[in-house]
């Protein structure tokens, strides 16, 4: 792959850099280059963020559209996403290293299908209410686009979280300026042109690939009205403090250490719940926010659950993200492996008891890949139970008693998912409710689109997906008639 492009989308049109800085993004499996696109330095990001109030501002503009007409190009932009599945799959995994079957699962169709799902809620839309008043003469209440929306978003699955934000913003009539992370940026091309191609209005989406400084300058933008961001904790705090002294509105998706909580009566037949566990556990090579790397395992079973998670571990295939056999592709970069293989050994050097992996797969010398790993004997106020690692490595933490299970799953800085796992669904969820964060599944976890995703305590602010993610790009106004 050899993609180089030298110009950015913004305001409906190619347009030139205006700077000649580049960003190469690099194949995660190979080290190889993989093209090449421009760097959007603080001059088109003013450009970007003039063309999206423009786009905005019109009287006549996308915000003064009926919600149904905004929806019919929400439509046609999926039908657009569609037709180039293959491409935004052999793009992100190739950037990412995301194994290429999870790539078709995730980052083709869901993206497209969390925009139709916008688009029918926008049909549904009831944007103004009327109230009788309580001292005569009546209100209207209307529920307006918020404005124009900085969204910057990570690279472990960029076109699904592009997407979480870009289909509740169009269907509010929001325009947006998105802000791809520099190590996924090929793939925010392809968009563009599905964007061109759709003939969503200009301005309404432009593109702005760059890294943290650019970011930074966007989100701070005077004239931008919304952050909405997915990335790190330690980013989100700081976008946080900016978006608290601008008083603007905010969405954070942050980071996780999410709990999978294995209860006494659970069925661990990998054949039955293999894949499942792997959904829920090291999904995109452990570069998943809601991944539950902390396993609690009943002290009645807990040699058997580190037997099983042990197998389970061990047994999956590490290669090129390209090759459809793969489960566990590399990491995205060299500072990513870096980082989780600095944890391995902080997990080794407090203790906890290596059961599987470590170290590198042998023969895969280039790219950046590590053994899918497992720590049993874990204790949960040690380093790698408590701090969020981003890579195929899983804790395995004993508990004596549900209650003991459920003060452990809560005893972190974080709060974004979780799962339970049993024979009994009802006691599953009674279990899962008791759990401080913003999603858990029972026996299985996906964010589906109908329902609000996000965090609590250090994992974010708000919710994305769902009417709420819609209300999320909406401000309401009162005229008292
Ligand atoms: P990151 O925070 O370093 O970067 C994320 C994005 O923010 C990138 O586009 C980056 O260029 C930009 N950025 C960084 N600092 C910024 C700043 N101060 N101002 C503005 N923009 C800034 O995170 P990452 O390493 O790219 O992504 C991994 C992290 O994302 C993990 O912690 C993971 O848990 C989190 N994540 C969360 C969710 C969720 O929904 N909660 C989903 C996916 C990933």
């Amino acid at each position: 792959m050899d993609l180089r492009y030298d110009t950015l989308y913004i305001g409906g049109e190619w347009i030139h850099p205006a700077t000649d800085r580049t960003i190469t993004p690099v194949n995660a499996s190979t080290e190889e280059p993989l093209g090449q696109v421009p760097e959007a330095t603080e001059a088109d990001v003013d450009t970007a963020v003039s063309a999206a109030r423009a786009a905005f501002d019109a009287p006549s503009g996308w915000a003064s559209w009926e919600p149904a007409r905004r929806a019919e190009v929400m439509d046609r932009l999926a039908d657009a996403i569609d037709k180039r599945a293959a491409g935004f799959v052999e793009r992100v995994s190739a950037q990412n290293g995301m194994p290429i079957a999870v790539a078709g699962q995730l980052e083709a169709g869901y993206p497209s299908a969390v925009l139709r799902y916008y688009a029918g809620l926008a049909r549904q839309l009831t944007v103004t209410e009327t109230r009788a008043g309580l001292f005569g003469g009546s209100v209207e209440v209307r529920k307006a686009p918020v404005g124009v929306v900085a969204a910057v978003v990570p690279w472990n699955f960029p076109q699904v979280l592009t997407m979480f934000k870009i289909a509740p913003a169009m269907a509010a009539g929001c325009t947006l300026v998105i802000k791809p992370s520099p190590e996924t940026v090929l793939d925010a091309y392809l968009l563009a042109e599905a964007v061109e191609e759709a003939g969503v209005p200009a301005g309404v989406i432009n593109i702005v690939p760059a890294g943290r400084e650019a970011g930074a300058y966007l989100v701070s933008h005077p004239a931008v009205d919304k952050v909405a961001f997915t990335g790190s904790t330690a980013a989100g705090r700081n976008i946080a403090e900016v978006c608290g002294r601008l008083l603007r509105p905010v969405t954070l998706e942050l980071g996780g250490k999410s709990a999978a909580i294995v209860l006494d009566d659970a069925d661990l037949n990998l054949a039955e719940i293999g894949e499942g566990l792997f959904g829920a556990t090291l999904l995109n090579n452990g570069q998943t926010c809601f991944a539950g790397t902390r396993v609690l395992a009943p002290r009645s079973r807990y040699a058997e659950v580190v037997d099983v998670f042990t197998a389970f571990a061990g047994s999956l295939t590490v290669g090129d993200a390209s090759d459809p056999a793969t489960q566990i592709g590399p990491l995205a970069t060299a500072r990513q492996r870096k980082r989780v293989e600095s944890y391995i050994a902080k997990g080794s050097g407090e203790g906890a008891r290596l059961t599987t992996g470590g170290g590198r797969p042998d023969g895969l010398t280039r790219g950046w890949f590590v053994q899918p790993t497992v720590f049993a004997d874990v204790d949960n106020d040690s380093t790698i139970a408590q701090e969020e690692i981003f890579g195929p490595v899983l804790s395995l933490i004993p508990y004596d008693d549900i209650d003991d299970a459920v003060r452990i799953a809560n005893h972190s800085a974080f709060g974004l998912g979780g799962t339970v796992w049993t024979a009994d669904p009802e006691r599953g969820a009674s279990v899962a409710r008791r759990v401080h964060t913003g999603t858990i599944g029972v026996n299985r976890y996906l964010p589906d689109p109908v329902a609000p995703f996000g965090g609590v305590k250090a994992s974010g602010l708000g919710r994305e997906l769902g009417p709420e993610g819609l209300a999320a790009y909406q401000q309401t106004q009162t005229v008292y008639l």
